[in-house]
């Protein structure tokens, strides 16, 4: 503490370069501090600092620690809060450039793991990762007021909102009571053979479509009868709501009656939600994929065949390629991946589906023969899926009736709220025939491309990745488009994707592992050893949030700097 004292004096009213000396371990009574990446100019990205808190200083106990799930909660609480004390004195001190910027990672709806603020699997020390904008005015060094940031306004947001003795215990336990209920959900999913569950009382639709928060006055969710499942939930408490069966779910009504909000809940219940969200209790397996029609993306040597064979120009489709897909090859193969990567429902809007992709009506079937269309459309398929491959589907559609004689259960969305019409709508069905049967084998879906190193990061100290919100990593000059990988929910998970593309591609693609061999082995390390798996500059960046194997996996397969053996 006193030698980054002495620095900082001696570094007041210098060249701008001259924070480079800061960089460092300083020990102070309480915690450590670490700069770990100093900017270059007032005007540059802002330096990087951690602060580790030894588990005594902090005091958390151990109860909130030991469990992964309430760990999770309890960091995503603490990081909310020391959020809220740094951005007191955000700009407070002024200068060129960034000074005087304070700033950490801010969290939206959904609990993830971030690297922002993590508590040691051992040790049990905190850490959290923060930056601020090393003030200067024009190109002269203000370290005075640096120290005023690191000596007075930084300690003080530890102490009132890192501590045990410190935390408003009554809130902080609403967050683990909270993920408490919701792993007990999870659990009871598996054991009911439910893929999802929707409390009553829910809140589904958002404040806007780019404001995630609930919406006000909004219609409250009810179960249909039918479906309603009760479950239980700690300290003999219980829920009631609906519960969605494996198997096949049709989501049926009229327009704006609430299907694709229903389906929206769905598709990011694989997270869990904080307090007041209104889906806090909206759980979907954790494997489950939103597929979509995402025409223009690229697809490597993939095996679309299951739903599409014979085209036109005569191209392979049990070995796909293509820069540039159609709706339904698209669609095609982002089903074939959802596969591969292990999930076990599939979560389709016909809002944003290739319609011949899903579907191909009794009429079009008499005036185009099976021979000429080289699509086997997704509804032959779907009772495969679930028979011989034990994968679900959750299908919204407004328009065709088709889906009726595949559907186990059939729910109208009406205001708002599910209604359960599988009797009458498989009833009327009877009376329409519709060939809805699969015309060969459901193939096996594998995936044995072998990935070799792209020249384009050749030198590994100039690769530059950059995330674009959630729509976009690049990595070098190469763009992995992501926006319509649906259930990325936060920027900080696509950065997490782009250091793991890098990692992948220097250490793990070297021509000899399959790319899944790859994928799995990054990701187990990933879990078992957290953030510092995708480090490279020597540094856990603060900006990483957790991802799900299945985000991963839709990345490299969108990657066209994708080289194979
Ligand atoms: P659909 O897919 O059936 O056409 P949407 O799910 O897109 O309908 O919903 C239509 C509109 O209704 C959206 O603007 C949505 O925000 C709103 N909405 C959805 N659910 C509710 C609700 N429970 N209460 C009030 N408004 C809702
Ligand atoms: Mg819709």
């Amino acid at each position: 503490m006193k030698k980054l004292e002495q620095l900082l004096y001696n570094s007041d009213h210098k060249p701008y370069p001259v924070y480079k000396n800061l960089k460092g371990t300083y020990f102070f009574p309480e915690y450590s501090i670490s700069v770990e990446h100093v900017q270059g100019d007032p005007f540059a990205a802002p330096s990087s600092l951690s602060i580790k808190i030894s588990a005594n200083v902090h005091g958390f106990p151990d109860g909130f620690l030991n469990t992964k799930h309430r760990r999770i909660a309890l960091q995503d609480y603490l990081l909310r809060n020391f959020h809220k004390e740094l951005k007191k004195y955000d700009h407070k001190i002024s200068g060129s450039g960034k000074s005087g910027l304070i700033s950490i990672s801010s969290c939206n709806q959904e609990i993830l793991e971030r690297s922002a603020l993590s508590f040691d699997r051992t040790d049990k020390s905190l850490t959290v990762r923060f930056n601020i904008g090393f003030p200067a005015a024009g190109r002269t060094t203000l370290a005075l007021e640096l120290k005023k940031i690191l000596f007075d306004f930084i300690p003080l947001c530890i102490s009132k909102s890192l501590k045990y003795t410190a935390t408003d215990i009554k809130e902080l336990n609403k967050w683990i009571n909270l993920s408490n209920d919701q792993k007990a959900i999870r659990e009871q999913l598996k054991d009911l053979n439910l893929i999802a569950f929707v409390a009553n009382g829910s809140i589904l639709p958002r404040k806007s479509g780019v404001d995630d928060r609930p919406m006000q006055n909004a219609v409250k969710f009810t179960s249909s009868k039918e479906d309603e499942v009760t479950l239980n939930l700690p300290n003999n408490r219980s829920i009631k709501g609906l519960g969605i069966k494996e198997g096949i779910t049709l989501i049926v009504g009229g327009g704006y009656h609430g299907k694709s909000t229903l389906l929206k809940a769905l598709e990011r219940g694989v997270y869990d939600h904080i307090p007041g969200d209104g889906r806090e209790y909206v759980i979907t397996e954790d494997s489950a994929m939103k597929l979509r029609a995402e025409d223009g993306r690229s697809i490597i040597q993939t095996d679309i065949s299951a739903f599409i064979c014979d085209l036109p120009n005569g191209k392979n489709t049990m070995n796909f390629n293509t820069e540039d897909a159609s709706g339904s090859t698209s669609q095609a193969a982002s089903t074939v991946e959802a596969i591969l990567s292990g999930a076990h429902t599939l979560l389709i809007d016909e809002d944003t589906s290739a319609t011949n992709f899903l579907v191909r009506d009794a009429l079009m079937h008499k005036v185009i023969s099976a021979a000429e269309e080289p699509i086997i459309p997704f509804i032959t398929r779907m009772q495969q899926l679930y028979t011989e491959r034990r994968i679900s589907t959750i299908l919204v559609a407004g328009s065709c009736g088709t889906f009726f004689n595949v559907s186990d259960n059939i729910l109208q969305m009406k205001n708002y709220n599910p209604i359960n019409i599988t009797f009458k709508a498989k009833e009327t069905a009877l009376n329409f025939h519709n060939d809805i049967t699969a015309p060969n084998e459901l193939p096996n879906f594998y995936d044995n491309r072998i990935p070799i190193h792209n020249n384009l990061v050749a030198d590994s100290k100039k690769v530059k990745i950059r995330g674009q919100g959630t729509n976009s990593v690049s990595i070098n000059h190469e763009c992995v488009e992501l926006r319509f990988v649906e259930q990325l929910t936060d920027n900080e998970q696509t950065n997490l994707l782009g250091a793991l593309l890098r990692i992948l591609e220097e250490k793990y693609f070297n021509g000899k592992n399959n790319l899944m061999t790859c994928l799995n082995s990054v990701y187990n390390d990933l879990e078992k050893k957290g953030f510092i798996v995708a480090n490279y500059s020597g540094m856990i960046p603060g900006n990483y949030a957790m991802i799900r194997f299945q985000e991963l996996y839709a990345m490299i397969c969108r990657y066209r700097g994708l080289n194979l053996k």
